[in-house]
């Protein structure tokens, strides 16, 4: 494990994404955005996919010059992702779901064919940034199935993420973020164990047997499912969440549902909300409502003698701050990729100097 500075590791995946033929716009944006999952603590979703993007550029299921083309039909629009990279689909959602709410208090996004839209809590920041309440379901594009429905151990759902934003108006030092897998764990939880040998948690996955699935690496061989979102006892729960997610990402977003397609590629469909609160409410009420709640939330008294009450939103905050300051921490396999990727494209000398 090694510590990089965010701007160098951004500076280099943004030689890198070019490298592979991007524009540098697309190149820029991309790189933003993996380096920002990297900031706030969700390095699944960060600098370690640059090798799955390099592989899915050969294999031509991404097309790094593609743009997302944008169907309005009324007060609503449907991106079409059209093979570009997910995080320039994300930034052109987020653009119209701003717009929209602004002039008329709601704008409602579908996406279909998204590549990979990442940390889906990025959209979420930037609304909330922006003054607007968020609200996502995003699907795998009827691929990617690791979910097993409630008492079974068969892939049938992807993991698909449900986020929710509340913007804090300066009631607190970050807007409020839910964000998270309809599974107990995101996939990028066992990617990131793949090949340390370690075993899993146990209520992570579920064989036929009933047991867990031992090793990262078992799983990625097609070995049992990921437990929905309550394990093995409340699963009905996630399991509904995540069929619920399923449908509103392929209804709004106008893509696919599991059974319909066989996708095995990273790629995402969506449906974005975004409401204005002061078509309800004013900022300030909504700003003593979210302090009056924090307050109380965090008044509860925690189990263990060190333990803290933490809001949505926060350990990525709180991560965000102290990794701008420290640098951000790589583990030495995805060290090794960069560098695999560095001499490929003959741009050694752009890597972090602490990681060349
Ligand atoms: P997670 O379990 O790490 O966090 C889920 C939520 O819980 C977050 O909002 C976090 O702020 C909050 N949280 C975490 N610890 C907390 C605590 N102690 N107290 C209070 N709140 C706390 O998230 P995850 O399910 O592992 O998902 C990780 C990322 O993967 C997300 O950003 C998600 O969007 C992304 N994802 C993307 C896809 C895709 O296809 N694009 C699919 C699945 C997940």
């Amino acid at each position: 494990m090694r510590t990089v500075d965010p701007d160098s590791l951004e500076a280099f995946a943004q030689t890198a994404i070019e490298g592979c033929g991007a524009p540098a716009g697309t190149a820029e944006t991309v790189a933003r955005s993996l380096v920002s999952a990297d900031l706030v603590g969700h390095s699944s979703h960060g600098v370690v996919r640059l090798p799955y993007y390099a592989t899915q550029i050969d294999d031509g299921s991404l097309d790094p010059t593609a743009l997302p083309a944008v169907e309005e039909t009324g007060l609503f629009h449907q991106i079409d992702g059209g093979g570009a990279f997910g995080q320039v689909t994300g930034r052109r959602a987020v653009e119209l779901l701003t717009e929209t709410a602004a002039e008329h208090g709601v704008g409602v996004v579908g996406i279909h064919d998204s590549g990979h839209l990442g940390r889906i809590g990025e959209w979420a920041d930037q609304v909330a940034g922006e003054g607007y309440l968020f609200a996502s379901w995003v699907n795998l594009h009827g691929g990617a199935q690791r979910i097993a429905p409630h008492g079974t151990a068969d892939r049938r759902l992807g993991t698909n993420p449900i986020t929710f934003a509340v913007p804090s108006f300066g009631a607190l030092p970050f807007d409020m973020i839910y964000d998270g897998a309809t599974s107990q764990v995101a996939h990028g939880k066992i990617i990131e164990r793949d090949g340390s040998g370690e075993r899993l948690p146990t209520d992570w996955t579920i064989t036929e047997t009933g047991d867990p699935v031992e090793h990262a690496a078992d799983f990625e061989d097609q070995i049992g499912a990921l437990l929905p979102l309550g394990g093995t006892e409340t699963g009905h729960k996630g399991f509904g969440l995540a069929t619920m997610t399923e449908l509103f990402a392929a209804i709004i977003g106008g893509g696919p549902v599991a059974s319909e397609e066989e996708q095995n590629w990273a790629g995402n469909g969506a449906a974005f909300v975004a409401i204005d609160p002061t078509v309800f409410s004013t900022r300030e009420a909504v700003a003593e409502r979210v302090s009056k709640l924090s307050q109380f939330i965090r008044s509860a008294e925690p189990i263990e003698a060190d333990g803290e009450v933490l809001l949505p939103g926060e350990p990525e905050y709180r991560t965000a701050r102290d990794r701008r300051k420290a640098g951000i921490p790589i583990e030495d396999a995805v060290i090794e990729n960069l560098q695999s990727i560095a001499d490929d494209l003959d741009i050694r000398e752009f890597l972090p100097e602490t990681i060349r």
